[in-house]
């Protein structure tokens, strides 16, 4: 059986070498979060576009003002004000954070280091040349790429791209993922469900880690264990980039999915991964669509979403598949664990003085929504290593949407 590692670059050659070249869309920068730009952006000026002064105090010759040294101050500068005048030998000038240092000055000294008389700054400590100052042109040259192809766009992405005047980027447009879940017990989340129906949480999660992820959901709502159904609403998925179905993947007799898959013509790249939750998980493609069938239980839904199906995501969004983002934490507790698959357990990481802290929580196995909404990371139990004393380092997975 696959490691989740060896599952992962599957995932990854496969919707490489599936994805053709994205389309793509123009946003205005306040629609673009979360899109992955498709060009290039370029400094529209030299940045700063002055020498910006990056403190409230005096702009001098940095030579003048010495320890003891008096100096006359002649006026103010403030950010956005015009500076066209040198300073004059023997003068100082106040100027704030963010205002340009007029010519011939070439340091500021912080306010905090001096002390004035109505007319003359004096000054407590030597001063450097170049200090508390950032050049012009010294973050970027006019031309240069601000921004490359490739990059999602988080806030400082946005900020760069809107600080030099582009205001519409060109985006590739999000991959759209079906969320099809199935079984004959579950019910959509409005209806009063039966002493024996669960009500459809998974198709609330996925379409979550969907949007999270950078795609677009698509709900398709429920089929039934039935292969009429389920291949009726299959096929309504295939229209997508991306078919996520979540149940029906086990060994039992009614779970059809795979075999209807097939019968639509699907090539499986894999039907079963080494851990827990999430063994049965199966990925393939059939016609133009990547299809992952997720085990129905939610905490195997979702963990087998955030390894599986945010790298393929990734891709078809035209970015880069991110890496799993595995940290090193020190166990609070010890572990007691089964060898043979990797396991992911919800748990808790805590940031005491230097080293994080981790604690698997109590839980009820992978039907157990609730344990999980006091995780914000799953520990990584390896599979050759079931057992860990307190104090041994492990790997968690964090929960990047609540961490
Ligand atoms: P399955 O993978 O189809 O064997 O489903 C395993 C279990 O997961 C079921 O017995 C349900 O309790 C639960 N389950 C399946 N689908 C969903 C869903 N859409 N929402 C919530 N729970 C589900
Ligand atoms: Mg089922």
């Amino acid at each position: 059986m696959l490691s989740f590692e060896e599952a992962r670059r599957l995932v990854i050659t496969q919707s490489k070498s599936h994805a053709g070249p994205r389309p793509t869309l123009a946003l205005p920068v306040s629609d673009a979060l979360g899109y992955v730009l498709a060009q290039e952006i370029h400094a529209d000026r030299e940045y700063p576009p002055f020498h910006r002064s990056t403190r409230d105090g005096y702009a001098v010759w940095a030579s003048e003002a010495m320890p003891g040294a008096s100096l006359r101050c002649v006026g103010e500068i403030k950010a956005g004000d015009t500076v066209s005048l040198p300073l004059a030998a023997g003068t100082c000038v106040q100027i704030m954070t963010g205002a340009a240092v007029p010519p011939g000055a070439d340091a500021v000294v912080m306010i905090e280091f001096t002390r004035r008389t109505e007319e003359t700054v004096t000054f407590d400590r030597a001063t450097q040349p170049g200090q508390n100052i950032v050049p012009r042109g010294s973050e970027a040259r006019a031309g240069d790429v601000a921004l490359s192809p490739g990059l999602r766009l988080g806030f400082a992405e946005l900020a760069a791209a809107a600080q030099v005047g582009s205001v519409t980027l060109q985006c590739h447009k999000k991959p759209r993922v079906t969320i099809l879940s199935t079984g004959d017990e579950i019910v959509p989340i409005t209806e009063t469900p039966g002493p024996f129906h669960i009500r459809n949480s998974n198709s609330v999660s996925l379409a979550a880690q969907v949007q999270l992820a950078g795609g677009e959901p698509v709900p398709l709502g429920n089929a039934l264990d039935r292969v009429d159904d389920l291949s009726a609403k299959i096929e309504q998925g295939l229209r997508e980039d991306v078919l996520v179905l979540s149940g029906g993947v086990s060994m039992g007799k009614y779970d059809l999915v795979e075999s209807v898959l097939k019968g639509l013509g699907a090539e499986f790249f894999f039907d079963a991964v080494a851990i827990r939750p999430g063994k049965p998980a199966v990925f393939g493609r059939c016609r133009n669509t990547l299809v992952f069938g997720l085990p129905g239980n939610p905490v195997s839904t979702m963990v087998t979403f955030q390894l599986f199906v945010i790298p393929a995501l990734d891709i078809l969004s035209g970015a880069e598949p991110r890496a799993l983002p595995q940290l090193e934490a020190t166990l609070a507790e010890p572990l007691k664990g089964k060898s043979g698959l990797t396991h992911f357990l919800p748990a808790r990481l805590e940031w005491r003085a230097s080293a994080p802290l981790v604690r698997a929580l109590r839980w009820h196995g992978s039907g157990d929504i609730s344990a999980l909404t006091g995780a914000n990371c799953f520990l990584v139990l390896p599979a050759d290593r079931p057992d860990i004393a307190a104090g041994e380092k492990v790997s968690v997975l964090p929960r990047t949407d609540v961490l």
